[in-house]
């Protein structure tokens, strides 16, 4: 299955517990043409609770109750309108291939950067295109071993170092073998258990100047990878990470398992970051490019 088929069923699977704890109340006054005050505070309870953020619900309640002040209203279409034009405002970069392209992963443990970077090796190379896994994760055992069986499930060849070796090492090691064999892209998994921003920041540059040694316009994106599941709360954190790793693109996972779906909209207010792609289970095909057309209507879809 291509990355674009089916990308709305995706959602709205990805999006069901959001529905099902939060937004099924929802459909009852989505039908209504007028809405009262009650009403009116019951759809705004709702949409916080779906952790779309004060100011998006702020904006929400002002749009539909300035319509409902010049007659009946269609409460569905105005929050999809309004919804696209907030996700709409920060559109990611396609995946396209263009001589030898590096990709960082980034993230604190836990939040499923290996397996959203097996997700992606395995899409690139199903679309036919060269795919180089790095373990540049040197301390975590689990996370080498779980990489190669990504790799093996998806035919693509995973290089590491011994346990604790310099990860820079090793992601000089890929871009140049990848740049020698025309290989596309190298998709490269760092460490996130550094605790101090020092550390993060030392040990990217690190790995940042070993790769540009080989591809001087390397690393062509950095992804920081999010859990949906804890919804707002982790905003400050990936703020610090997003500011002292360079990030160029998000990829929020677990939305299939978080009920604060609506979290993508504080997200992109607040990290000012397009989302590339959203992970909707722990399947291979579970990785989605972000849509916002298909987010909203897998929202709404109550
Ligand atoms: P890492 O420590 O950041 O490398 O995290 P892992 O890739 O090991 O993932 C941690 C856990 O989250 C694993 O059990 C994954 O299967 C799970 N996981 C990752 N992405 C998703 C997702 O999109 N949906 C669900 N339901 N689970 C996921």
């Amino acid at each position: 299955m291509g990355f674009l088929d089916g990308l709305f069923d995706k959602f709205r699977q990805g999006l069901k517990r959001t529905q099902d704890v939060v937004l099924a109340p929802m459909g009852r006054l989505l039908g209504l043409r007028r809405l009262d005050a009650a009403q009116l505070q019951e759809l705004e309870d709702l949409l916080l609770q779906a952790d779309l953020g004060v100011k998006a619900v702020d904006q929400l309640m002002d749009r539909l109750k300035s319509e409902l002040k010049r007659g009946d209203i269609d409460p569905k279409a105005i929050l999809k309108e309004e919804l696209l034009k907030l996700l709409r405002q920060q559109p990611a970069a396609p995946f396209a291939a263009r001589g030898t392209q590096v990709v960082l992963l980034v993230g604190v443990n836990g939040v499923g950067k290996t397996t959203t970077l097996g997700k992606l090796a395995a899409h690139l190379k199903a679309r036919g295109e060269g795919v180089l896994v790095v373990a540049g994760d040197t301390f975590r055992a689990a996370a080498i071993d779980q990489l190669e069986l990504w790799g093996e499930r998806a035919g693509v060849p995973v290089i590491r170092n011994q346990m604790g070796g310099d990860p820079a090492a090793i992601a000089f090691d890929g871009a140049a073998s990848a740049k020698a064999k025309g290989t596309p892209w190298v998709l490269i998994d760092t460490a996130g258990r550094l605790h101090t921003k020092d550390h993060l920041m030392k040990e990217l540059d690190k790995i940042r100047r070993s790769l540009q040694k080989v591809i001087p316009e390397a690393p062509h994106r950095v992804l920081l990878v999010l859990d949906a599941t804890t919804g707002q709360n982790g905003l400050v954190q990936a703020e610090t990470f997003a500011r002292v790793a360079g990030v160029t693109d998000l990829v929020l996972t677990k939305l299939d398992g978080s009920a604060k779906g609506g979290v993508v909209v504080p997200i992109l207010e607040r990290l000012k970051l397009p989302i590339a792609f959203v992970g909707v289970g722990e399947g291979v095909d579970d990785l989605i490019p972000f849509d916002p057309e298909a987010f909203v209507d897998g929202l709404l879809d109550v």
